[in-house]
């Protein structure tokens, strides 16, 4: 059996609002979707949401990095996952979002092919993942707002972006925790956005606010910034535009620069490389988290089952589908209800039914 045909898919998904990070805002979301069909008639589905900052990918160089992954891949077995990334890799060095979307649909099809859904055959853990919801930046007092009709759906967990300037940064802080009470998780994430003094002045204010992690406080390149702040400051820091790999992970551990790390597929090229990443922090006691970049349901229930397959991936960041106003997926995926990421009985990823006017046509496909 054998991979007979890669569709190759673009789409655009407008956010119900503007969504805003420290390093800039995006009304919407580009991404590509995958369709691998192979010769016995499974077919599976998988998704790149490229990110130019964080990865230097975009539409444009994912398609460009399938149209010389896809061909190498026809006739291959669709089930020897790890020969076919070596196969990507030798193809194309980086490009982890294309890559990732290749290697989503391979573990969409080796669920589907054994009848079972993929958290079962990643580790089966959980069998549901606690996610959080994110919170825009905006003012303190829109974002306490948005933190409250949060919890009013059911979400336990917030995720306060931060990093524009430190002052505010610690009021926006201040005010989502007075605004939902005690009993609700707060993460901090500053995307790269302070300086390691500024990072260690705002975390030691915000100490008191009960603070679970903060993320990539300073620049992803800034390792001795992060251990910096680590050593400083009293709250978990936890690594996400500094770690893409399993020698990323290595790195940051030795040098003493992370509790925690976030993983995500479009950064480490899907969830066979996610898996060692993990292992990697775990062999040094480092728990992980996974999150997303912009990903439509599809890399969502990518991303969830990877979290519930996997012990040592304990906190979960999977919510940028419900951002988006447009829906890809009409039927199967996860869904959420009161925080928690749950899982149907469909196998594989659990996709079943596209919007095909948002897919449209492909753009290539090769066979
Ligand atoms: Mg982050």
């Amino acid at each position: 059996m054998g991979i007979e045909r890669v569709e190759v898919y673009s789409v655009t998904l407008r956010f119900f609002e503007p969504f805003r990070i420290a390093p800039g805002a995006s009304e919407k979301s580009r991404n590509v979707v995958v369709k691998i069909v192979t010769d016995y008639g499974v077919e599976g589905w998988g998704e790149a949401s490229p990110s130019r900052r964080v990865t230097g990918e975009t539409v444009e160089t994912v398609l460009e990095a399938l149209s010389k992954i896809a061909p190498k891949l026809i006739g291959m077995c669709p089930l020897r996952i790890e020969q076919n990334v070596e196969t990507m890799d030798r193809v194309i060095g980086g490009n982890p979002a294309a890559k990732a979307a290749v290697d989503t649909a391979l573990h969409d099809i080796l669920g589907k092919t054994t009848g079972k859904p993929l958290f079962m055959l990643l580790g089966g853990y959980r069998t549901q993942v606690l996610t959080d919801f994110t919170l825009s930046i905006k003012t303190p007092r829109e974002m306490a707002a948005d933190a409250v009709k949060a919890v009013e759906k059911g979400f336990r967990a917030l995720k306060v972006k931060v990093g524009v300037n430190p002052s505010e940064d610690v009021e926006r802080i201040r005010l989502v925790r007075e605004a939902v009470g005690e009993d609700v998780e707060i993460r901090v994430d500053a995307n790269g956005g302070w300086s390691p003094e500024q990072a260690v002045e705002v975390l030691n204010r915000v100490e008191k606010f009960k603070i679970r992690f903060v993320e990539q406080p300073v620049p992803a390149h800034d390792v001795k910034g992060m251990a910096k702040v680590r050593r400083e400051s009293p709250i978990p820091v936890m690594a996400d535009e500094s770690v893409h790999s399993p020698s990323d992970a290595l790195r940051l551990i030795r040098e003493e620069a992370v509790d925690l790390i976030n993983i995500k597929l479009a950064k480490s090229g899907g969830i066979l490389k996610a898996r060692k990443i993990s292992d990697v922090a775990e062999a040094a006691g480092v728990s992980c988290m996974i999150g997303c970049m912009s990903e439509s349901e599809i890399g969502i229930a990518a991303g969830a089952h990877f979290a519930a397959g996997v012990r040592n991936v304990s906190y979960a960041d999977l919510d940028c589908d419900l951002l988006h106003a447009d829906k890809l997926v009409k039927k199967g995926g996860t869904r959420v209800e009161n925080s928690m990421r749950l899982f149907s009985r469909e196998s594989g990823l659990g996709v079943v039914e596209l919007d095909t006017g948002l897919l449209g046509k492909p753009l290539a496909v090769y066979k």
